[in-house]
């Protein structure tokens, strides 16, 4: 199956590539859509469906989306579907934050979520979720993945997701399990 990836996420692109090897994936860029997806939705379902209707409407190609973030138990959940915008800068600096936000904080309990969209042109959609459960480590371990990855303590891996290798991170991560989901439904 032919389908745009709905990101401008070159890590997600390649995960999306990884779990689904089977697929022919194309970038946003390379389908001819330069566009901005304004995430308004207030759930990570919704905002998934929110991308991947434009880049459908757009392209006319089927197109798949995913939304996801990082819910901290300590935290009421945040930063949650607001994840890539909690520090105002990028991926080093919602890691700072992080880490300040949860100094003196025992309860490091943390899931990585993730919804995944696939639109169709003639207006199927399909949506699937996934989740992984961890801790939010101390300090950074492992130069891997990306976001908030060096920060997060995989219980299914007993290792950081950077210090996993693409494998192993995909095996259980919440955008495989979101992935392998929907493949399951279509
Ligand atoms: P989105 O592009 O609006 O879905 O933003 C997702 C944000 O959540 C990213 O910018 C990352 O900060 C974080 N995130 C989502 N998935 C992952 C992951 O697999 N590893 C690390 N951070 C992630």
């Amino acid at each position: 199956m032919k389908v745009v990836a709905a990101t401008g996420n070159a890590h997600k692109l390649r995960e999306f590539r990884e779990i689904f090897p089977a697929w022919e994936i194309v970038s946003e860029r390379e389908a001819g859509f330069s566009g901005e997806v304004e995430e308004t939705g207030e759930t990570f379902a919704e905002n998934a469906l929110l991308k991947a209707r434009a880049v459908c409407r757009a392209t006319g190609l089927p197109s798949l989306a995913d939304d996801s973030g990082i819910a901290v138990e300590a935290l009421g959940g945040a930063p949650g579907v607001y994840s890539a915008r909690y520090s105002g800068g990028g991926d080093a600096e919602n890691r700072a934050l992080l880490l300040r936000n949860m100094q003196g904080v025992t309860d490091r309990r943390a899931r990585f979520v993730c919804a995944v969209a696939l639109v169709f042109p003639d207006g199927r959609e399909v949506t699937a979720e996934g989740e992984t459960c961890g801790e939010v480590l101390h300090s950074e371990r492992g130069s891997g993945g990306f976001g908030y990855d060096s920060l997060f303590y995989s219980a299914d891996l007993k290792k950081s997701f950077g210090e996993a290798t693409e494998e192993e991170k995909n095996s259980v991560s919440h955008r495989g399990r979101a992935l392998r989901a929907l493949e399951a439904k279509l």
